[in-house]
């Protein structure tokens, strides 16, 4: 049986159906737990079908998360989708829990769930869910289902640019846009910007700082967040800001959310960033990774250690 069909069928044997997805969400998570929301409650109608995931604020449009009580969790089957360790789960509620399916695009270091779909060369685990679509009988969704795909495919393929795209995931863009997509519509809201990050912006190019070997980075307190009052999510995305950039090939966001709790985003045109990730306690794809540290002194040493990358 293909997993597209056990998948159907787990989904089938149970009435109670719980969507978890990953901490600190971004459009993909939230995507692919909405999109495959829409379709269990469209294709099945009999489903009691929730969906838990952080608010963001610019992926308001997609809605709001599921209210979802304590033994709910007792008696459903928990589909985690977009989250490659149980531990970075944004709902705690999933730990121990056995009646588990986990869909994800990370690499696969850590399987759990007593089915674990891992496709780490997709784009995105919302192209996943979108495959899962296609290949089920008597399939439904949503708009807001379709948006939701739509919305985790585009930010987690950095708008169909990096190098996980394919000629399939145009395909499945363009069968989407076919199916009702909105996508200029889709666009011009995750493109929207405020003066205040507009400036923020400014501030990010004015104070970025390099290593000796080329890695570009920037250090966001709380108090620049709160002087240019843009939001801790909003400071994060500016992440994109420092792509790019003539001789750095690797960039770095580092995002202090508070005390003790130091975000930095990675990202690599072509070198593999994961291993420095992982030897940090982070993680994320060959390109694109995350790590959070206490303090300062370990920042500095993620950054030597990405300087060392490029001396290589
Ligand atoms: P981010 O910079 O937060 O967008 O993360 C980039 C990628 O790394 C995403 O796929 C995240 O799921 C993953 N990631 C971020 N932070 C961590 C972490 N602390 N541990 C493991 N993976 C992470």
């Amino acid at each position: 049986m293909n997993i597209y069909r056990q998948i159907y069928k787990e989904i089938k044997k149970n009435n109670k159906i719980i969507i978890v997805t990953h901490l600190r969400a971004d459009g993909d998570c939230i995507g692919s737990a909405i999109g495959l929301r829409e379709i269990i409650k469209n294709t099945f109608k009999d489903k009691d079908v929730k969906a838990s995931y952080e608010y963001v604020g610019y992926l308001s449009y997609l809605g709001k998360c599921d209210e979802i009580e304590d033994k709910e969790f007792d008696e459903a089957l928990i589909i985690s989708v977009d989250n490659a360790n149980i531990t970075r789960a944004n709902d705690k509620r999933i730990l121990g829990h056995t009646n588990v399916i986990k869909i994800d695009h990370h690499p696969n270091h850590e399987p759990f769930g007593y089915i674990n779909f891992v496709e780490e060369e997709k784009s995105s685990c919302a192209e996943m869910i979108f495959d899962f679509f296609m290949n089920i009988p008597n399939r439904k969704i949503s708009l807001r289902g379709l948006e939701a795909i739509y919305t985790g495919i585009m930010t987690d393929s950095g708008f169909l640019k990096y190098n996980s795209v394919t000629g399939d995931t145009f395909k499945k863009i363009g069968m989407l846009y076919d199916m009702g997509v909105d996508g200029a519509k889709i666009r011009n809201m995750l493109d929207e910007v405020t003066i205040d990050e507009l400036k923020f912006k400014g501030y990010v190019y004015e104070h970025m700082e390099s290593t000796p070997n080329g890695v570009l980075y920037i250090k966001i307190s709380p108090e620049a967040r709160e002087k240019y009052n843009v939001e801790y999510d909003e400071a994060s995305n500016m992440v994109g800001a420092l792509a790019n950039v003539k001789e750095h090939p690797i960039w770095v966001l580092i995002n202090e959310y508070k005390k003790d709790e130091i975000r930095c985003r990675v990202r690599s045109l072509e070198i593999p960033i994961n291993g420095v990730a992982q030897s940090f306690g982070g993680g994320g794809h060959a390109l694109a990774s995350g790590i959070v540290v206490k303090d300062y002194e370990t920042v500095d040493k993620i950054l030597e250690a990405l300087d060392n990358l490029l001396k290589k």
